[in-house]
Protein backbone atom coordinates (compact mmCIF):
# COMPACT_ATOMS: atom_id res chain seq x y z
CA UNK A 1 0.00 0.00 0.00
CA UNK A 2 3.11 2.20 0.40
CA UNK A 3 3.47 2.82 -3.51
CA UNK A 4 0.31 4.04 -3.30
CA UNK A 5 2.36 7.61 -2.40
CA UNK A 6 2.64 7.75 -5.90
CA UNK A 7 -0.93 8.43 -7.24
CA UNK A 8 -2.07 11.70 -8.03
CA UNK A 9 -5.14 10.96 -10.03
CA UNK A 10 -7.75 9.10 -7.91
CA UNK A 11 -10.23 7.57 -10.19
CA UNK A 12 -13.91 6.59 -8.92
CA UNK A 13 -16.62 4.77 -10.67
CA UNK A 14 -19.53 6.08 -9.31
CA UNK A 15 -22.95 3.67 -8.45
CA UNK A 16 -22.12 0.82 -6.09
CA UNK A 17 -18.48 2.28 -5.68
CA UNK A 18 -19.24 5.45 -3.65
CA UNK A 19 -22.44 3.97 -2.14
CA UNK A 20 -23.10 0.67 -1.18
CA UNK A 21 -24.55 -1.73 -3.51
CA UNK A 22 -26.83 -2.60 -0.42
CA UNK A 23 -28.47 0.79 -0.98
CA UNK A 24 -30.82 0.33 -3.36
CA UNK A 25 -30.34 3.11 -5.66
CA UNK A 26 -29.29 1.11 -8.33
CA UNK A 27 -32.65 -0.98 -8.38
CA UNK A 28 -34.24 2.47 -8.54
CA UNK A 29 -32.42 3.42 -12.23
CA UNK A 30 -33.22 -0.62 -13.44
CA UNK A 31 -36.76 -0.09 -12.35
CA UNK A 32 -36.85 2.92 -14.63
CA UNK A 33 -34.89 1.23 -17.30
CA UNK A 34 -38.04 -1.11 -17.72
CA UNK A 35 -40.33 1.49 -17.77
CA UNK A 36 -38.53 3.55 -20.27
CA UNK A 37 -38.32 -0.13 -22.43
CA UNK A 38 -42.07 -1.09 -21.37
CA UNK A 39 -43.24 2.30 -22.86
CA UNK A 40 -41.02 3.32 -25.58
CA UNK A 41 -40.69 -0.45 -27.69
CA UNK A 42 -44.24 -0.99 -26.64
CA UNK A 43 -43.40 -4.60 -24.75
CA UNK A 44 -44.88 -6.15 -21.79
CA UNK A 45 -42.71 -6.17 -17.99
CA UNK A 46 -41.59 -9.82 -18.92
CA UNK A 47 -40.07 -8.78 -22.43
CA UNK A 48 -38.59 -5.71 -21.01
CA UNK A 49 -37.21 -6.89 -18.24
CA UNK A 50 -35.46 -9.37 -20.58
CA UNK A 51 -34.28 -7.26 -23.39
CA UNK A 52 -33.15 -4.94 -19.69
CA UNK A 53 -30.81 -7.99 -18.76
CA UNK A 54 -29.92 -9.00 -22.60
CA UNK A 55 -28.52 -5.51 -23.76
CA UNK A 56 -27.04 -4.75 -20.40
CA UNK A 57 -24.95 -8.31 -20.60
CA UNK A 58 -24.19 -7.66 -24.52
CA UNK A 59 -23.83 -4.34 -25.30
CA UNK A 60 -22.26 -3.43 -22.09
CA UNK A 61 -25.19 -1.23 -21.12
CA UNK A 62 -28.97 -0.90 -21.60
CA UNK A 63 -28.60 2.18 -23.47
CA UNK A 64 -26.05 1.25 -26.07
CA UNK A 65 -28.27 -1.86 -26.88
CA UNK A 66 -31.47 0.10 -27.24
CA UNK A 67 -28.81 2.86 -29.09
CA UNK A 68 -27.59 0.01 -31.39
CA UNK A 69 -30.98 -1.78 -32.38
CA UNK A 70 -33.70 0.77 -31.47
CA UNK A 71 -32.08 4.13 -32.60
CA UNK A 72 -33.25 5.42 -28.92
CA UNK A 73 -32.40 9.34 -27.74
CA UNK A 74 -29.83 8.46 -25.43
CA UNK A 75 -30.44 11.69 -23.74
CA UNK A 76 -33.88 11.04 -23.21
CA UNK A 77 -33.34 7.54 -21.75
CA UNK A 78 -31.03 9.12 -19.25
CA UNK A 79 -33.13 11.73 -18.46
CA UNK A 80 -36.06 9.58 -17.85
CA UNK A 81 -34.23 6.84 -15.58
CA UNK A 82 -32.57 9.15 -13.49
CA UNK A 83 -35.59 10.72 -12.74
CA UNK A 84 -35.38 8.97 -9.24
CA UNK A 85 -35.88 9.66 -5.70
CA UNK A 86 -32.02 10.03 -3.80
CA UNK A 87 -33.32 10.28 -0.77
CA UNK A 88 -31.62 6.83 0.20
CA UNK A 89 -28.14 7.76 0.19
CA UNK A 90 -27.31 9.24 3.15
CA UNK A 91 -24.50 11.97 4.17
CA UNK A 92 -21.14 10.54 4.43
CA UNK A 93 -18.89 12.62 6.57
CA UNK A 94 -16.01 10.10 6.66
CA UNK A 95 -15.86 9.42 3.20
CA UNK A 96 -16.09 12.83 2.28
CA UNK A 97 -12.84 13.41 5.21
CA UNK A 98 -10.86 10.74 3.72
CA UNK A 99 -11.75 11.16 -0.21
CA UNK A 100 -10.10 15.28 0.92
CA UNK A 101 -7.08 13.97 2.36
CA UNK A 102 -5.84 12.53 -0.63
CA UNK A 103 -3.24 13.84 -2.86
CA UNK A 104 -3.80 15.19 -6.35
CA UNK A 105 -6.86 15.14 -8.68
CA UNK A 106 -10.33 13.37 -8.17
CA UNK A 107 -11.90 12.01 -10.96
CA UNK A 108 -15.53 10.24 -11.44
CA UNK A 109 -15.54 7.66 -14.15
CA UNK A 110 -18.96 6.19 -14.79
CA UNK A 111 -21.21 4.29 -17.44
CA UNK A 112 -24.37 6.49 -16.11
CA UNK A 113 -25.21 10.62 -16.36
CA UNK A 114 -23.22 13.62 -15.05
CA UNK A 115 -26.71 14.78 -13.82
CA UNK A 116 -26.93 11.44 -12.21
CA UNK A 117 -23.25 11.66 -10.64
CA UNK A 118 -24.03 14.92 -9.42
CA UNK A 119 -27.62 14.17 -7.52
CA UNK A 120 -25.24 11.33 -6.32
CA UNK A 121 -22.34 13.05 -4.78
CA UNK A 122 -24.61 16.00 -3.43
CA UNK A 123 -26.93 13.40 -1.45
CA UNK A 124 -23.45 11.77 -0.12
CA UNK A 125 -22.04 15.01 0.83
CA UNK A 126 -18.69 14.35 -1.07
CA UNK A 127 -19.37 16.75 -4.29
CA UNK A 128 -16.37 19.15 -3.31
CA UNK A 129 -13.74 16.81 -4.23
CA UNK A 130 -14.79 16.68 -7.71
CA UNK A 131 -14.70 18.69 -10.81
CA UNK A 132 -13.96 16.30 -12.67
CA UNK A 133 -16.74 14.22 -14.00
CA UNK A 134 -16.40 11.87 -17.22
CA UNK A 135 -19.71 10.49 -18.02
CA UNK A 136 -21.31 8.08 -20.58
CA UNK A 137 -22.05 11.25 -22.96
CA UNK A 138 -18.03 12.09 -22.58
CA UNK A 139 -16.94 8.53 -23.65
CA UNK A 140 -19.78 8.95 -26.69
CA UNK A 141 -21.66 6.23 -25.28
CA UNK A 142 -19.39 3.34 -25.76
CA UNK A 143 -19.26 2.00 -21.95
CA UNK A 144 -16.21 0.36 -19.68
CA UNK A 145 -14.85 -1.62 -20.37
CA UNK A 146 -14.52 -0.63 -24.03
CA UNK A 147 -10.85 0.92 -24.16
CA UNK A 148 -11.81 4.13 -26.15
CA UNK A 149 -13.81 5.51 -23.18
CA UNK A 150 -10.52 4.98 -21.03
CA UNK A 151 -7.96 6.66 -23.60
CA UNK A 152 -10.65 9.44 -23.75
CA UNK A 153 -10.62 9.95 -20.62
CA UNK A 154 -6.87 9.96 -19.87
CA UNK A 155 -6.39 12.65 -23.24
CA UNK A 156 -9.30 14.79 -21.26
CA UNK A 157 -7.75 15.39 -18.44
CA UNK A 158 -4.24 14.55 -18.88
CA UNK A 159 -3.86 11.78 -16.29
CA UNK A 160 -0.15 9.94 -16.32
CA UNK A 161 -1.87 6.55 -15.96
CA UNK A 162 1.29 5.14 -13.94
CA UNK A 163 0.48 7.44 -11.08
CA UNK A 164 -3.51 7.02 -11.25
CA UNK A 165 -5.31 4.17 -9.66
CA UNK A 166 -9.08 3.16 -10.81
CA UNK A 167 -11.40 2.17 -8.19
CA UNK A 168 -14.30 -0.05 -9.48
CA UNK A 169 -17.27 -2.50 -8.35
CA UNK A 170 -17.32 -4.24 -12.01
CA UNK A 171 -14.05 -6.22 -11.80
CA UNK A 172 -13.63 -6.73 -15.69
CA UNK A 173 -14.25 -2.90 -15.81
CA UNK A 174 -10.13 -2.47 -14.15
CA UNK A 175 -8.38 -4.48 -17.17
CA UNK A 176 -8.48 -1.40 -19.44
CA UNK A 177 -7.25 0.49 -16.25
CA UNK A 178 -4.46 -1.86 -15.30
CA UNK A 179 -3.03 -2.58 -19.18
CA UNK A 180 -3.05 0.96 -19.53
CA UNK A 181 -0.46 1.24 -16.51
CA UNK A 182 -2.70 2.30 -13.98
CA UNK A 183 -3.15 0.37 -10.21
CA UNK A 184 -6.58 -0.94 -9.64
CA UNK A 185 -8.66 -1.66 -6.89
CA UNK A 186 -12.06 -3.74 -7.22
CA UNK A 187 -15.03 -3.13 -4.60
CA UNK A 188 -15.52 -6.83 -3.42
CA UNK A 189 -18.80 -8.72 -4.51
CA UNK A 190 -20.70 -11.53 -4.74
CA UNK A 191 -22.40 -10.66 -7.64
CA UNK A 192 -21.56 -13.05 -10.57
CA UNK A 193 -21.46 -9.75 -12.74
CA UNK A 194 -19.46 -7.80 -10.61
CA UNK A 195 -16.95 -10.68 -10.70
CA UNK A 196 -17.04 -11.68 -13.82
CA UNK A 197 -13.69 -11.72 -14.76
CA UNK A 198 -11.79 -11.90 -12.25
CA UNK A 199 -8.79 -13.50 -11.93
CA UNK A 200 -6.62 -11.64 -10.02
CA UNK A 201 -3.97 -10.73 -12.44
CA UNK A 202 -5.46 -6.78 -13.30
CA UNK A 203 -6.63 -6.71 -9.72
CA UNK A 204 -3.73 -4.86 -7.70
CA UNK A 205 -6.48 -4.39 -4.46
CA UNK A 206 -9.41 -5.78 -3.27
CA UNK A 207 -11.67 -3.88 -1.16
CA UNK A 208 -14.49 -4.25 1.37
CA UNK A 209 -15.36 -1.09 2.21
CA UNK A 210 -14.06 2.37 -0.08
CA UNK A 211 -14.28 4.52 3.21
CA UNK A 212 -11.83 2.03 5.10
CA UNK A 213 -9.12 1.83 2.02
CA UNK A 214 -8.91 5.18 1.53
CA UNK A 215 -8.26 6.28 5.37
CA UNK A 216 -5.75 3.01 5.86
CA UNK A 217 -4.24 4.50 2.21
CA UNK A 218 -4.22 8.66 3.79
CA UNK A 219 -2.76 7.24 6.95
CA UNK A 220 0.28 5.30 5.20
CA UNK A 221 1.21 7.86 2.75
CA UNK A 222 0.45 10.76 4.65
MG1 LIG B 1 -20.30 0.57 -10.48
Amino acid sequence: MKELNKIRYWIFDLDNTLYSATTNVFEKIDKKMCDFIMENLNVSKNEALKIKKEYFHNHGTTLNGLMKKHEIDAHHFLEFVHDIDYDFLKEDLELNLQIKRLPGEKIIFTNGSKKHAKRVIERLGIKNNFDKIFDIVDSDFIPKPGVEPYQKLVKKYDIICHKSIFIEDIARNLKPAHNMGMRTAWIESDDPYCKKGFDGNHIHYTIKNLTEFLKQTNEKIG
